[in-house]
C-alpha cells in the first residue's frame, strides 16, 4: 500500500494495541505511538537501494522487488519489538508492543492490494503471500503504469478507507484527551489554592 496508508494504518493499530494494553489516553503512550508510526512505515526504506538500481524505473512494474529485503519480515517486527527491551527506558513493554504491532500492521496492509504480498515465513520459505487484489486482477494489465491505474480504481477506496480511520481515530484522542483535561480542571478547589501557587497553575 502507499505510504500515507501506512502511516494511517500503523497509527490505528498502535491505538489499539495499547488500548488493550493500558490507559490509551496517557500522555507517556505518546512515545510508543510515534515509535509504532514509524515501525509502520520504515519497512519501506528498501526502496532506496532499489531506487539506486532501477532509477524512476522503480515506481514502475518491479516496484514489488522491495520486498524482498528483511525488513518486509516478521524477523524485522521482533528486532523492533526488542530495541526498546534492550534500552533503559520506561514503559518499555508498550514500545515494545508498539514497534511489533507497527511493522506487523505494515506487512498485513501490503498483502493486501499492490504487490504480490510478504515473504510471511521468511527465513524458513522465501515464497510471497498475500491477498494482493489489485496485483491479481490487473497486474499484467496494468504493468508499469501500475500506480497511476491504481489511484484512480474503485480498489483505492480500501486505501481511502484506511487513511479516514487515521483520521478519525486521531481525532477521537485528541477531544478524548481535551475532555480529560477539562475533567482536571474541574477538580481543582479554586477557594482553598494556596497564594504561593505558581502563576501558570493559575487559570483564573
Ligand atoms: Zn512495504
Amino acid at each position: 500500500m502507499l505510504l500515507p496508508t501506512h502511516i494511517a494504518g500503523a497509527y490505528c493499530a498502535t491505538e489499539a494495541a495499547l488500548f488493550l494494553l493500558r490507559r490509551p489516553r496517557s500522555e507517556v503512550c505518546r512515545g510508543p505511538i510515534l515509535y509504532g508510526v514509524v515501525a509502520g512505515v520504515v519497512s519501506d526504506l528498501d526502496l532506496v537501494p532499489l531506487f539506486f538500481k532501477l532509477g524512476w524505473k522503480f515506481l514502475g512494474g518491479e516496484a514489488g522487488q522491495h520486498r524482498e529485503s528483511i525488513l518486509h519480515t516478521l524477523i524485522f517486527a521482533v528486532v523492533l519489538a526488542l530495541v526498546p527491551v534492550f534500552l533503559r527506558m520506561r514503559e518499555r513493554s508498550a514500545w515494545a508492543v508498539a514497534g511489533c504491532v507497527g511493522l506487523i500492521s505494515h506487512l498485513v496492509l501490503d498483502s493486501l492490494t499492490i504487490g504480490w504480498g510478504i515473504m510471511w515465513f521468511y527465513p524458513f520459505s522465501i515464497k510471497f503471500y498475500g491477498i494482493n487484489i489489485a496485483t491479481r486482477w490487473y497486474g499484467a494489465q496494468w504493468g508499469d503504469k501500475w500506480l497511476s491505474k491504481y489511484i484512480w480504481h474503485p480498489l483505492f477506496i480500501i486505501e481511502l478507507a484506511i487513511m479516514s480511520a487515521g483520521f478519525v481515530v486521531a481525532r477521537l484522542r485528541t477531544s478524548a484527551r481535551n475532555s480529560d483535561c477539562k475533567t482536571l480542571v474541574g477538580d481543582v478547589d479554586y477557594q482553598t489554592m494556596p497564594e504561593t501557587v505558581p502563576d501558570r497553575l493559575r487559570l483564573y
